[in-house]
C-alpha cells in the first residue's frame, strides 16, 4: 500500500469508487481508496438498484440524470456485464390526490428540463400488463429510467479508478484520521499502516459517523432498516425481462422483474432503526434478520396492484440496513473546521440512482473548489449542532422514510421528534392560538387562529387548493401593512465575529462592504468562486473588532459552516453562535414606531434611529438590541432581547399595541408580506449557483471596496451581462394556489422555474419569483405558469411590487 497519497477515500461502495474514478478520470491519479471488506461488502451489495431521475429537487435529478448518462455509457461500451437495465420506470397513481400530485410532480419536474408527461391508466397497463387496473388513476412514464445491478458497475467504477493511477486497498480499515494542531488533515492510520494524505474522503456509508467521530466530527446519519422481498415466477404469468419498475406509492411498494419472478420492497410506515451510532466493524457482507411484520402491509399492497404476487412463492426477504440523514439527502461536501476532510454519505436509500453524480460532483469540488452542479441542498454543512441529539435525529429520518411514497402536502409539517427547541415565548404563543410548524428543530408559529388553543401543526392541511388557514394569514398580512404585527422571530441564527481579524475576515467573505460606523447593520451576500450565493445574511456593526451575522432559521448551519470553512489559521478570528442566547421580537407596521415609543423612553425619530440603524434601547427595564430593518417591507424594528428576559419585553410591546390593534403574526403572513416586496429566501429564491446580478441584489455589491470572494466572477458577468434574471411575476386573481417549482412556459417551452410563490394579499395578485432569459425579463412580457397542467396566463412585471422606493421602511 502507499504511503503518500493527493486524496485518501474510505469506503469502497459503490459511492467511494465512483469517487474513485471520477478523480482519475479527471486526471488526479494519485488516489488510495481503503476498504474494510471486500468492495460492495457494505450497503452496496444488496441493494436493489433502482434508478429514477424523476425528482422534484433539481440537485437530485441532475445528479440522477447524470447517473444514468454514466450507466448507459458503460453498458454501451460493456453490454450486459456493466448491469445496467434501462426498462424504463411507471410511478402510479392509485388515487385521485396521487394523480393530482403527480401532475405537480410532472410540471416541476419539466421545469427542471426531464421530458415528462403523464399517462392514462389503459396506457399504463400496456407498458406494465401484469398489473391490475384496480384504483389506477394514471402514471407517470420515464422510458430513460431503469436499474442497475451495483455490483458489477461498483467494480467497473474501480476497476477505471485503478486503469487511472487509483490503488484500491481491500481487507484493510481506516482506523484514525491524523490532524495537525490546527485541524487539518495530515493523514490516516489504517491496519495496514498509515497514509500521508491532505485530503481524505468520507465515503463509508453507514459507518460515515464513526469515521468522522476520528477527526472530532459529529456527523448525523442514522442506519435504517430496507427490507425487499424476491419470489419465484409464478408459472404462466412469468414477468417479462423488460418490465419496467413500477413505484405504487398509495400501496407502498416499487416492484420489479427478478429471474421472471417479482422483487418488491417498499417503504414501511413504521420504519424501524438498527443502529443510533456505531455500526459495528464487523458488519461486512451481512443482512439483517427479516421482519414480517414490518413487511406485511407491503406485500398486501403488492398483491393489489399485481394480484399474480398472491401465488408466488417467496425466496427470501431481504433486510439490510442504509445510513440515513435526517432530511433523507445525502451529505456531501467539505466539513467546516477540518480543512482537507470531505464527506459523501448519507445516501438514504438512493445511494445507487445517485452514485454516478456524486462521484462527479465530489471530484469537481476536490480538485475545482466548486462543483458544477448547484448542490446546496445536499451540502454536509446544512446539519446543526441540535441534530446532535441522535435520537432526534432518527426521529426526523425515520418520518422522512416513513413519507418517501406518501403523497405530500405543501403544508405538511413532520410530527415526530417535536418538540425539539422551543422559544421563550412558546406558551404566549399558544394562549394566542398559535399554529406551529417546525424549522431546523425550532417551533415557529404559522399563523394564529384567535380564540383556539395553540397546537403543532402536522399532516393536517392535505389539500392543494386554497388552504383553511388563508383568511388568518390574510389578517395578519393585513394587520402589518395597516397597523402593527408581532412576530415572534427567536429562531433567527446569529453568529458572533470578533477578533482582531473579524473585519478583513468579513470584507473578504461579503460582496457588501461592512466596514461601516459602529451601530450600522448591512445587507449583504457572502459568494462562492463563481459568484454563486453561499449566504444572505444582515451584518450588524458592534464596535471596531465586533460583529453579529444575522441569518434565517433554516440557513443558521450552512451560513456558520460557510464562514468556518474560511476561518483564517491565525486565530485572529472567533465565531460563536448566539441563537439560543436571545430572543428576536420583530415589529412591524405603519404604527410600530408608536406602538414602541410607548414601551421605551428610548428617542425613536428617524434622525436618531434612522433605517438600517441598531440601537440599544430600554423596553420594560430590560436593555435590548434594536435594530431598523423590516423583511415586512414595513416600518420596523427586530428587538433582540436576553432569552430570559423575552416575556417581559413581548408582554409590554404588546399592550402597548393594544390602542393600534397589534396582532401576532405568524411565518406564513411574512412570506406573502415579503413576496410583495422581492425580498428573497435563500434555499429558494437564491442559492449557490445564483449570483446577485442574476438575483437583482446587484445594489448589495461593492465593486469599489476592494477585493472578495466571487468578485472577479461577477465582474466577467456584469461586462458579458447576466443571461437570466430572477423577475415577479403575478397571476390573475386567486384562481390558483402556487407552491413553488412550477414551470414557466412560453410558446409550449419551459423557460424558468417558480423558485416561491403565493399570495399577495395588498397587490391582490398570486405572486411568483422565477429565473427568466434576460430577454423574457421586460416588464409587461406575457408568459404563463403551469399549475397541475394548467397553463395560467402570467405579466413579468418591475421588483418590487409593493412599496416601490422603499418610503415605508424609511419613514
Ligand atoms: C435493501 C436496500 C435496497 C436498496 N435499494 C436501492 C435502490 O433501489 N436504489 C438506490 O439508489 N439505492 C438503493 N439502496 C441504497 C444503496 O444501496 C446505498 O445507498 C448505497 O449502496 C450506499 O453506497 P455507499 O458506497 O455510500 O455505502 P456502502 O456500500 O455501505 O459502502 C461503504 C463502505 O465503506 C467501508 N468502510 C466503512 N468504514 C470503513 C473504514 N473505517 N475503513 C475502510 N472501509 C470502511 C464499508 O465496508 C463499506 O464497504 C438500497 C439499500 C438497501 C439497504
Amino acid at each position: 500500500m502507499r504511503n503518500e497519497a493527493a486524496v485518501v477515500v474510505v469506503g469502497g461502495g459503490i459511492t467511494g469508487c465512483s469517487i474513485a474514478y471520477h478523480l482519475t478520470a479527471a486526471g488526479c491519479r494519485d488516489v488510495v481508496l481503503v476498504e474494510k471488506g471486500e468492495l460492495t461488502s457494505g450497503t452496496t451489495f444488496h441493494s436493489v438498484g433502482l434508478v429514477s431521475q424523476f425528482r422534484t429537487s433539481p440537485a437530485d435529478m441532475l445528479l440522477m440524470s447524470y447517473s444514468i448518462r454514466l450507466y448507459r455509457g458503460l453498458a454501451a461500451e460493456l453490454g450486459d456485464a456493466a448491469g445496467w437495465r434501462p426498462v424504463g420506470s411507471l410511478r402510479l397513481a392509485s388515487s385521485p390526490t396521487m394523480l393530482q400530485s403527480l401532475r405537480r410532480s410532472v410540471s416541476r419536474a419539466r421545469a427542471l428540463g426531464l421530458d415528462v408527461g403523464l399517462i392514462g391508466a389503459d396506457e399504463a397497463r400496456r407498458i406494465c400488463p401484469m398489473m391490475s387496473g384496480e384504483g389506477l388513476y394514471g402514471a407517470v412514464h420515464v422510458p430513460d429510467d431503469g436499474y442497475l445491478e451495483p455490483n458489477g458497475i461498483t467494480r467497473e467504477l474501480a476497476r477505471r479508478a485503478v486503469a487511472g493511477g487509483a490503488e484500491i486497498v481491500t481487507g484493510t480499515r481506516v482506523t484514525g484520521i491524523r490532524l495537525d494542531p490546527r485541524g487539518r488533515v495530515e493523514g490516516v492510520e489504517t491496519t495496514a499502516g498509515p497514509i500521508r494524505t491532505e485530503c481524505v474522503v468520507n465515503a463509508a456509508g453507514q459507518w460515515a459517523p464513526r469515521v468522522a467521530a476520528m477527526a472530532g466530527v459529529d456527523l448525523p446519519i442514522v442506519s435504517l432498516m430496507h427490507q425487499y422481498l424476491v419470489t419465484r415466477p409464478v408459472p404462466g404469468q412469468e414477468l417479462p425481462r423488460e418490465t419496467p419498475v413500477v413505484r405504487d406509492p398509495e400501496n407502498l411498494v416499487y416492484v420489479r422483474e427478478e429471474v421472471g419472478g417479482y422483487l418488491i420492497g417498499g417503504f414501511e410506515p413504521q420504519p424501524k432503526v438498527w443502529r443510533l451510532d456505531d455500526v459495528p466493524w464487523e458488519f461486512t457482507q451481512q443482512l439483517l434478520p427479516g421482519k414480517w411484520e414490518l413487511f406485511e402491509p407491503l406485500l398486501a399492497g403488492a398483491i393489489r396492484r399485481f394480484p399474480a404476487v398472491e401465488k408466488a412463492e417467496i425466496l427470501h426477504l431481504v433486510n439490510g440496513p442504509d445510513g440515513f440523514t435526517p432530511d433523507g439527502h445525502y451529505a456531501l461536501g467539505p466539513v467546516p473546521g477540518r480543512p482537507g476532510l470531505w464527506v459523501a454519505a448519507g445516501m438514504s436509500i438512493n445511494g445507487i440512482a445517485g452514485a454516478g453524480g456524486v462521484g462527479r460532483v465530489v471530484a469537481e469540488w476536490i480538485l475545482e473548489g466548486e462543483p458544477s452542479i448547484d448542490v446546496w441542498e445536499l451540502n454536509v454543512r446544512r446539519f446543526g449542532a441540535h441534530l446532535g441529539d441522535r435520537r432526534y435525529a432518527a426521529e426526523k429520518a425515520r418520518e422522512v422514510y416513513r413519507y418517501y411514497y406518501a403523497p405530500q402536502f405543501p403544508c405538511d409539517e413532520n410530527e415526530w421528534g417535536r418538540p425539539h427547541r422551543t422559544s421563550p415565548l412558546l406558551d404566549r404563543l399558544l394562549a394566542l392560538g398559535a399554529v406551529f410548524g417546525e424549522r431546523a428543530g425550532w417551533e415557529r408559529a404559522h399563523y394564529f387562529v384567535p380564540g383556539s388553543p395553540g397546537r403543532r401543526q402536522g399532516a393536517d392541511e392535505r389539500t392543494w387548493e386554497r388552504p383553511s388557514y388563508w383568511e388568518h394569514v390574510a389578517r395578519e398580512h393585513r394587520a402589518v401593512r395597516e397597523r402593527v404585527g408581532l412576530l415572534d422571530m427567536t429562531s433567527f441564527g446569529k453568529l458572533d465575529v470578533t477578533g482582531a481579524g473579524a473585519l478583513v475576515f468579513l470584507q473578504r467573505l461579503c460582496a457588501n462592504d461592512v466596514d461601516r460606523p459602529t451601530g450600522s447593520l448591512v445587507y449583504t451576500q457572502c459568494l462562492n468562486a463563481r459568484g454563486g450565493i453561499e449566504c444572505d445574511v444582515t451584518v450588524t456593526r458592534f464596535g471596531d473588532s465586533g460583529f453579529r451575522v444575522t441569518t434565517g432559521t433554516g440557513s443558521t448551519a450552512s451560513d456558520l459552516g460557510w464562514l468556518r470553512l474560511h476561518l483564517p489559521e491565525d486565530g485572529s478570528v472567533e465565531i460563536a453562535d448566539v441563537t439560543e442566547r436571545h430572543a428576536v421580537l420583530s415589529l412591524w407596521g405603519p404604527d410600530a414606531r408608536r406602538t414602541l415609543a410607548t414601551a421605551t423612553p428610548a428617542d425613536l425619530s428617524t434622525p436618531v434611529f434612522p433605517y438600517l440603524a441598531s440601537r440599544m434601547i430600554d423596553v420594560a427595564g430590560v436593555e435590548v438590541r434594536a435594530n431598523r430593518v423590516s423583511f415586512a417591507g414595513e416600518l420596523g424594528y427586530e428587538l433582540v432581547v436576553p432569552r430570559e428576559d423575552a416575556g417581559r419585553v413581548w408582554d409590554r410591546v404588546f399592550a402597548a399595541g393594544h390602542e393600534f390593534g397589534i396582532e401576532p403574526v405568524g411565518y406564513y403572513a411574512l412570506n406573502t408580506l415579503r413576496l410583495e416586496k422581492c425580498f428573497y429566501y435563500w434555499g429558494d429564491d437564491i442559492c449557490p449557483g445564483d449570483t446577485p446580478l442574476e438575483a437583482n441584489v446587484g445594489f448589495c455589491v461593492r465593486f469599489d471596496k476592494g477585493d472578495f470572494i466571487g468578485r472577479d466572477a461577477l465582474l466577467r458577468q456584469r461586462a458579458s451581462g447576466p443571461e437570466r434574471k430572477l423577475v415577479p411575476l403575478v397571476l390573475g386573481g386567486e384562481a390558483c394556489v402556487l407552491w413553488g417549482g412550477e414551470a414557466v412556459v412560453v410558446e409550449g417551452r419551459a423557460v424558468g422555474r417558480v423558485r416561491s410563490g403565493g399570495y399577495g394579499h395588498t397587490v391582490g395578485h398570486n405572486i411568483a419569483l422565477a429565473y427568466l432569459p434576460t430577454a423574457l425579463t421586460r416588464p409587461g412580457t406575457a408568459v404563463a405558469v403551469e399549475a397541475f397542467e394548467q397553463l395560467v396566463p402570467a405579466e413579468v412585471r418591475s421588483a418590487p411590487l409593493w412599496d416601490p422606493r422603499g418610503e415605508r421602511v424609511r419613514t
